[in-house]
């Protein structure tokens, strides 16, 4: 990308310049997708814009908030996820957020329980 926004000390733009290895599961022009390293089911994969957004709230381009949940929603299918899997993106710190760039959680692969605590 050539308007791409990056923040130095950002854990997640590092794996997306490759200076931090990752398990890559798509990339595209505008996200980049890995497995999480800490995978709380089966399933447990990262959907991330490839610019460097805090979170959520701070984003103002709607077209880049629905291509962001189209490619979880098409890694889902990849991954064999038919009989369902969950979509969580954490914001903030009541919101249980602990890495401050936009990232959309794809979990499934065993029946998750609800509520979340
Ligand atoms: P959150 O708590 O919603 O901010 O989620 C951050 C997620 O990033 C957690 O599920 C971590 O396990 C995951 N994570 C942190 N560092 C890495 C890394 N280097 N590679 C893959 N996943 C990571
Ligand atoms: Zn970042």
């Amino acid at each position: 990308m050539s308007d791409s926004v990056r923040d130095a000390s950002c854990i997640f733009c590092k794996i997306i310049d490759g200076q931090i290895p990752s398990k890559v599961v798509s990339e595209n022009e505008y996200s980049f997708a890995i497995r999480d390293n800490n995978p709380q089911a089966p399933t447990h994969i990262l959907i991330l814009p490839k610019n460097h957004i805090a979170n959520i709230g701070e984003v103002s381009d709607s077209q880049l908030l629905g291509r962001l949940f189209q490619t979880a929603t098409a890694i889902a299918k990849s991954e064999n996820l038919e009989k369902g899997y969950r979509i969580v993106v954490n914001t903030g710190n009541d919101g249980g957020q602990t890495v401050y760039h936009l990232h959309i959680h794809l979990i499934g692969g065993r029946a998750l329980g609800w509520p979340p605590g």
